[in-house]
């Protein structure tokens, strides 16, 4: 049987990766979009082959469907991710989950009460160079971990330069932006939780509104280890990249920090060097094939709503950190689930 996905919000990244993530499925289908706006919902459907077009929740939410990706802009997430738990439809919703911490609490509770599976779109976690390097960890191949370094900072594109940076009030800023993901690999990869964040954030010319357009952080592991993280949108000469130093070895990857599923993993130890192979499946169409899964009952979505709530947790705490220029702590009663 078929799962019939509504998008909530015509936006770029649907346009771009998830929509063709969808399709991939065999069995994925789209059958509605809703629009705020009703000439650019129809509009938004015919480009893309979409036989519904609707402007309100509710005409979405009524259509025969079984599950909804939300990828309007942040403000909006919480209350139409309430909505369609309510309706009884799955959610795959855009980080972050929400504005704050506790709204996505409110989310995952509200999903849980429901039956419904919610899954938030790291989509990072299903890169085939991100999952070798926390399965070369798990093995022990770089002994202990001590220090991770995510290098996380590029350029903006043009057309993405709206509401993340003149608009505080629909979640804009880097940090809920791309520090989340930084927050929620270094998670990942190293299978541990932050604790603490210390953090400075800047504004280097292209971010207004008292957004901040660049942030560096340095997050501490309970297990002990520390990372620093860089994230920007105005740095357009910078590669990506991930390193993760431990007692009997370096993991190195370069251009990992990307939507495609391109880059190098390089593991440097006492025997020498060894470039990883990894499989280059697009990250997307992973998150969906998980998420498809999760929907029949067979594990969980590659990032779950918890894990999006830890996202979020770490990046309110290192904007908290930012603005009071003190070290501060993430909060770990969510417990560890990763
Ligand atoms: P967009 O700016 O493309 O879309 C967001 C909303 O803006 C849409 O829902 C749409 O509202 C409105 N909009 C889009 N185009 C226009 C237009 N021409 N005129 C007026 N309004 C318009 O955002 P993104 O696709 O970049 O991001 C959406 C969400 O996805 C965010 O939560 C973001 O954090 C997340 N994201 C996640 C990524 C990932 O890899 N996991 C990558 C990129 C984004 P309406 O629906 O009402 O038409």
């Amino acid at each position: 049987m078929s799962v019939r996905w509504g998008l909530i919000g015509a936006s770029t990244i649907a346009r771009q990766f998830m929509i063709n993530a969808i399709r991939a499925q065999g069995d994925g289908e789209i059958a509605a979009v809703m629009s705020s706006s009703p000439e650019r919902a129809t509009a938004y459907a015919r480009e893309n082959n979409i036989p519904l077009a609707v402007s309100t929740l509710d005409a979405l939410l009524g259509a025969d469907i079984d599950a909804v990706y939300i990828s309007t802009t942040n403000e909006l997430h919480l209350e139409q991710a309430l909505a369609a738990a309510k309706a009884g439809k799955h959610v795959l919703c855009e980080k972050p989950l929400a504005l704050t911490s506790d709204d996505a609490r409110t989310m995952v509770a509200t999903a849980k009460a429901a039956g419904i599976v919610l899954g938030t779109n790291h989509h990072l976690r299903n890169a085939g160079a991100h999952r070798a390097m926390r399965e070369a960890i798990a093995a022990g191949r770089i002994g202990k971990p001590i220090a991770a370094r995510v290098f996380h900072a590029v350029y903006l594109p043009e057309n993405l330069q709206g509401w993340r940076i003149t608009k505080p009030e629909a979640g804009g800023g880097v940090v809920l932006d791309i520090t989340v993901h930084d927050a929620d690999t270094l998670r990942f990869v190293l299978g541990d939780d932050p604790i603490e964040v210390s953090a400075f954030t800047q504004s280097a010319g292209m971010a207004g509104s008292g957004l901040e357009d660049g942030a560096m952080c340095i997050w501490r592991f309970k297990s002990g280890v520390i990372a620093q993280s860089h994230e920007g949108f105005t740095t357009k000469f910078a590669d990506t990249g991930f390193e993760v130093h431990g007692s009997e070895g370096s993991l190195i990857a370069s251009n990992v920090m990307t939507q495609k599923p391109v880059g190098s993993v390089l593991l440097r130890t006492a025997n020498g060097e060894e470039q990883l192979s990894f499989d280059r499946e697009d990250l997307y169409a992973r998150s969906l094939r998980q998420f498809h899964a999760a929907i029949r009952g067979d594990g969980q979505p590659s990032a779950s709503g918890e894990d999006g709530i830890w996202s979020l947790a770490a990046a309110e705490a290192a904007l908290q950190s930012a603005s009071s220029g003190k070290a501060v702590k993430i909060d770990p009663k969510l417990g560890s689930k990763n």
